[in-house]
């Protein structure tokens, strides 16, 4: 998941009551919460961004493509699925606008860029025509041609021959295939856009293309699933032979067709498969995986063993990369400040043709939350080494949380030690929900956004 998209509504679910799938969030991606960032500090973020950057952080770049061709029913997304052409490239003159105005500020001038991110939404539902204008006007401020890694998402049904062939033209490294389900029963169920016939259509095109990487997306536990369904995806999805794989566990944040459905029936329309069931479907799919060669390369990514497969953007934000955050409703951080975007059309539109920045919300986080940040993000690998975070913050952190540390470890989520941390795989199932524990006082039982 990405940006945008990451941003979930309501407090966090505590692990201790998910038997059930209840309606909040659970996925963490940032810290503290999005309900703390706020319009006050606005002019700080501001000259942070006319600052010098530190020269030792690298940068990158995320651009949100906020249309879909139809609304997913557990999507709480910011897309549009009703915009036309000349509504899409009014939007994109925007990004690019957008993309422009940070290039000329000091925290951004002549750095090199490391990843670029096409998030959304969809961005393969652009047409080739609107993609090329965009790349060609941000390569002209911001020249990507030397970045570790191009990301791009993509849903199978919006792609064809042309269209990947563009996509790789315009540099992308690593391409992100939603497929989320290889069963049109669930696909149709969940309100997918998508078929099966248009995932397999697409794949002889993919592989003429060479893409360094390609990762599929898969959901468990999206409603209608069974154990047959999902032994069945699971072989699907070793055949398709991808180089990474990604597992999402289903949620039910607030505002989804799902939720809506859930509070006007009293939960009688739809079944969603609870936690431990939906735990024991992702961890037969990574046992599966792992015995067709793949191995663990983060909670949620299986990667095949021996290819490089890295994931520079993920990587990068877990270790506190400077990002300019642009589109709609997009978060970045610059110069040790969280910034978000205004999150409706007009709003965002209009500042930029001012020649005037978007931004909504600034959260200037202390260097304990910095730290605190980066461990928990970087626990979502399964492990972490404490001399990254004796060298970048001089802090000992097994000994710092060394009570949260050892109530994981009472729970048989974690092991560890004076070197390292490591989750089991019990804990890595449900790391999402142990994160907390080492949320500040004032940050535990909040809302997220
Ligand atoms: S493809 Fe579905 S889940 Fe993804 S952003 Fe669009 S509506 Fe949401």
């Amino acid at each position: 998941m990405t940006n945008s998209k990451s941003a979930t509504a309501e407090p966090a679910t505590s692990r201790l009551d998910l038997k059930e799938t209840e309606v909040g969030s659970v996925f963490v991606s940032n810290y503290p919460p999005y309900s703390f960032w706020g319009e006050e500090k606005l002019a700080e973020g501001f000259q942070a961004l006319n600052s010098k950057p530190d020269v030792q952080n690298t940068l990158g770049l995320y651009m949100h493509i906020p249309f879909c061709r139809k609304r997913c029913k557990f999507c709480y997304f910011r897309i549009y699925t009703d915009k036309n052409s000349d509504q899409i490239q009014e939007y994109l003159n925007a990004l690019a606008t957008e993309v422009e105005l940070y290039s000329r500020l000091p925290s951004v001038q002549d750095r090199p860029l490391k990843f670029i991110y096409f998030g959304g939404g969809t961005p393969s539902y652009i047409s080739v025509k609107h993609l090329k204008l965009l790349a060609e006007r941000v390569k002209a401020v911001l020249p990507w041609d030397s970045a570790e890694e191009i990301a791009f998402e993509a849903e199978p049904g919006t792609l064809t021959r042309s269209k990947l062939q563009a996509i790789r033209e315009i540099g992308v490294t690593r391409l992100s295939l939603g497929i989320e389900n290889f069963s049109d029963f669930i696909l149709q169920e969940n309100g997918r856009a998508h078929l099966s016939p248009e995932i397999f259509k697409v794949q002889p095109w993919i592989q003429e293309q060479g893409f360094e990487q390609l990762n599929i997306d898969l959901i468990a536990g999206m409603v209608g699933e069974t154990w047959d369904s999902w032994k069945d995806n699971v072989k699907k999805t070793i055949d398709y032979d991808a180089d990474s794989v990604t597992i999402y566990q289903l949620e039910l944040p607030f505002n989804t067709v799902y939720t809506k459905m859930l509070s006007e029936s009293g939960g009688e329309q739809i079944h969603v498969a609870n936690w431990q069931t939906k735990r024991e479907w992702h961890q037969y799919a990574i046992e599966e995986l792992q015995q067709a060669g793949y191995e663990i390369s983060s909670a949620y990514t299986m990667v095949k063993k021996g290819k490089k497969t890295n994931f520079v953007y993920r990587d990068s934000v877990w270790q506190g990369t400077d990002m300019l955050g642009t589109g709609i409703a997009s978060f970045g951080h610059m110069n040790g400040i969280h910034l978000q975007n205004t999150a409706s059309w007009a709003d965002y539109i209009e500042p930029l043709t001012l020649g005037k920045l978007p931004l909504k919300r600034v959260l200037i986080p202390s260097a304990q939350e910095i730290l605190v940040r980066e461990m928990i993000l970087q626990l979502k690998l399964g492990w972490l080494r404490t001399s990254y975070f004796k060298k970048k913050f001089n802090a000992d952190i097994t000994d710092q949380f060394k009570l949260s540390f050892q109530k994981l470890a009472d729970e048989g989520m974690l092991t560890f030690d004076e070197t390292e941390v490591r989750l089991t795989a019990k804990g890595l199932l449900q790391v999402d929900t142990l994160l907390p524990e080492f949320y500040a006082d004032k940050y535990r039982n909040s809302r997220y956004t």
